[in-house]
């Protein structure tokens, strides 16, 4: 019998007001979930989860958290109450070894990284959501094998998801460019891109492009996009492009899905 693969994407989330507003970013969430059969549950790789391990959310009901401030209440008082699946936490503990992968039962939940982008996507919280933490004592490598690693989980059912940003600089945000890039910002995206739709392995090498340092002053919001290209590989296919676009000059919305 053929096994039917689900999809896994890498969707950048930009500003968490994302989550109450209506633009071609979240409307292209919401088509991506309502285009694709309902998985029985989601693994998310949020850029927001940064520890100094690699973490599973391993409770039944994770907490909706509010990790940001200077927000509007209305921000701070939208839950995400989808629940936990243990068991998937169990798997992904399985499926990496001899990576180790620690069960978080009180400390996380669910972050903005994670809601934001499905309070859109599956707006009614009905598919159980597990996250997956970035370990930051880790390098790129490290991060895109791992991602490989997920993929026997997409034959069952599980929808794996990044969440993050391929350009993230909050230090030269340009409020007066809500809809446009810096140049650097677009030659970096570009190249991502390029590596995205050719050979998706090679995506640890960015780290040398002339922009790097700009485009990714902190690893956070990229590594996500290292998951997808290691499912990518592990599937010998590439990513597509999707949302292109900028946000306040030092933000890429670019997402992939393969
Ligand atoms: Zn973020």
């Amino acid at each position: 019998m053929e096994s039917k693969v689900s999809p896994a994407a890498f969707f950048g989330h930009g500003s968490p007001m994302n989550t109450l507003e209506h633009n071609v970013y979240t409307e292209g969430w919401h088509t991506f979930g309502a285009s694709i059969e309902k998985p029985r549950a989601i693994l998310v790789i949020s850029a927001h989860w940064y520890i100094n391990a690699t973490a599973v959310t391993a409770m039944s009901q994770p907490k909706t958290i509010h990790d940001f401030y200077g927000f509007p209440q209305e921000l701070f008082d939208i839950q995400y109450p989808a629940l936990g699946l243990p068991e998937l936490a169990h798997e992904v503990a399985e499926v990496v070894k001899p990576t180790w992968v620690g069960m978080d039962t009180d400390s996380w939940g669910l972050d903005h990284g994670t809601w934001s982008v499905l309070h859109h996507m599956f707006p009614q919280a009905d598919v159980p959501v597990v996250q997956l933490s970035i370990d930051a004592s880790k390098g790129f490598d490290y991060h895109l094998s791992l991602g490989a690693a997920l993929a026997p989980l997409r034959e069952s059912g599980v929808l794996i998801l990044g969440s993050g940003n391929i350009v993230h600089n909050l230090g030269a945000l340009q409020w007066d460019k809500p809809d446009a890039g810096t140049e650097w910002a677009m030659s970096f995206d570009d190249v991502v891109r390029d590596i995205m739709t050719s050979d998706p392995s090679r995506l640890p090498s960015i780290t040398s492009h002339p922009a790097y340092v700009k485009a990714v002053p902190t690893p956070d919001h990229f590594i996500p996009s290292l998951y997808v290209a290691g499912l990518a590989t592990a599937a010998q296919t590439v990513a597509q492009p999707t949302l292109r676009g900028y946000a306040m000059g030092s933000l890429s919305m670019t997402s992939y899905i393969i």
